[in-house]
């Protein structure tokens, strides 16, 4: 049976990169029927801290990846790190240096692994130092603990990121000594931002927990993770995490960098937005707004409900809503001074606006046909393009040039509130 691992420090969120490394795992485990086990990894006492368990565990869980059985802490297992060091000693391969145990390395031999992605991957022991397995202060390095968890938890696959690669033959190396059985090795490649250099702050938000607060769907989050780095070919895009488990393997992940394209993720994100049951959508928005203390309890669901009817199209993170709702139930409305400068302060614009209000005015139905009817007659009457009329119209009414249909808008915002904010500008 397949059994991968993740093992995540708790010295920090969940990184995008990370984030990645566990969904392939998740899938590759799914895929197979096997099993997907965590391992914390807080050797470093200092630096692990249980708030940030706690939102790793949280964003595994948000993004769907649930694990197998109970969590293995390895801090609470450093005896058992201890007596295979021990072991290691006894056989002459390790030494002590005070209380410290060091692993011997045997100079000019070549090391080697079969990796999934890469192929055959080989290193000389010349390179390598010998290895601290125990520290003075009785905890294990990272290397040693790996492979004695990864041995005595039975992992038949270690995928990870491909900054490890140079760790990798160190732990070949403790396999051998121990007389162990090698897992597979698949070392995916990093995540790089458009530049070319690695994900930090400059580029974005990197934590999970970032891009759930503006509003991602942990479906698109995980379709435009699994992208990174694999393909699920026929450049086919969008597909459901159900159809991503069905074709995944990771022998088929790329040996290059992924580029991470924020563009690309809000598009994705956008697509499931548009996509989505309109009900379905409505709860998450209306949880969304709620927690923000915008919405609260006795909020009025069926004009959010239609609100959101005109918006979906061209909304890409649920963070667009707020906007969007805005409009409709504040009195206060943002104005984008460049687009007022541009649509509503030319020599023409206050006599404009005064012949929309006047069509607005005139038109009985009030309804979007008949608004767009009104404005289109407007237009030839005074042998202007519709464009003219609309623009002016979408600033004053809305503080934006952009956001959803103008008659939509103008139907739903009703005709005394689009009177009372075209007033302000003529
Ligand atoms: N704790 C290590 C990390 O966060 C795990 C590496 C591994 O998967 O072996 O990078």
């Amino acid at each position: 049976m397949v059994r991968v691992r993740f093992a995540p420090s708790p010295t920090g969120y969940l990184h995008i990169g990370s984030a990645r490394t566990a969904l392939f795992n998740w899938l590759y485990a799914r895929h197979n029927k096997g099993a997907f086990i965590l391992r914390i990894e807080d050797t470093d006492k200092e630096r692990s801290k249980p708030e940030f368990l706690e939102e790793i565990l949280a964003s595994l869980k948000w993004l769907f990846m649930t694990w197998d059985g109970e969590l293995t802490f390895q801090s609470q297992r450093f005896d058992i790190y201890k007596k295979y060091a021990d072991m290691l000693v006894e056989k002459g391969l390790a030494y002590l240096e005070g209380p410290a145990i060091i692993f011997k390395v045997e100079k000019s031999k070549k090391v080697a692994f079969e990796d999934m992605i890469r192929g055959r991957v080989e290193f000389s022991t010349d390179d390598i130092k010998d290895q601290v397995l125990m520290k003075s202060d009785g905890t294990p390095t990272y290397n040693f603990a790996c492979v004695v968890d990864d041995h005595e938890m039975q992992i038949t696959h270690v995928i990870r990121g491909d900054d490890h690669i140079s760790n990798t033959p160190k732990q070949v190396m403790l396999y051998e000594a121990l007389g162990l059985g090698l897992p597979k090795f698949a070392h995916i490649p990093m995540i790089l931002s458009k530049d070319g250099g690695r994900m930090s702050k400059r580029h974005g938000a990197t934590s999970i927990f970032e891009y759930k607060n503006m509003g991602f769907l942990p479906e698109a989050l995980v379709n435009y993770l699994s992208l990174m780095g694999w393909a699920p070919g026929n450049d086919v895009e969008i597909l459901p995490i159900e159809e991503i488990v069905k074709l995944f393997d990771v022998k088929d992940v790329n040996k290059t960098g992924a580029i991470f394209d924020m563009d690309k993720l809000s598009w994705i994100n956008g697509q499931y937005i548009k996509n989505m049951e309109i009900n379905a959508l409505t709860d998450k928005v209306e949880v969304f707004l709620k927690d923000r203390n915008i919405i609260q309890d006795n909020f009025d669901r069926m004009k959010l409900i239609e609100i959101i009817k005109i918006y979906k199209e061209r909304m890409r993170i649920l963070e667009d809503f707020i906007g969007a709702y805005r409009i409709f139930f504040s009195d206060e409305l943002e104005y984008d001074e460049k687009a007022v400068e541009k649509h509503l302060k030319k020599p023409n614009s206050k006599e404009i606006i005064n012949r929309c209000k006047s069509a607005i005015e005139a038109d009985a139905k009030f309804d979007k046909v008949s608004i767009e009817e009104a404005y289109r007659k407007l237009a030839d009457e005074l042998k202007i393009k519709a464009a003219e009329l609309i623009h002016p119209t979408r600033v004053a009414i809305s503080g934006k040039t952009v956001g959803a249909g103008l008659f939509d808008m103008m139907e739903l915002l009703g005709r005394e509130k689009v009177l009372k904010r075209l007033a302000k500008f003529c």
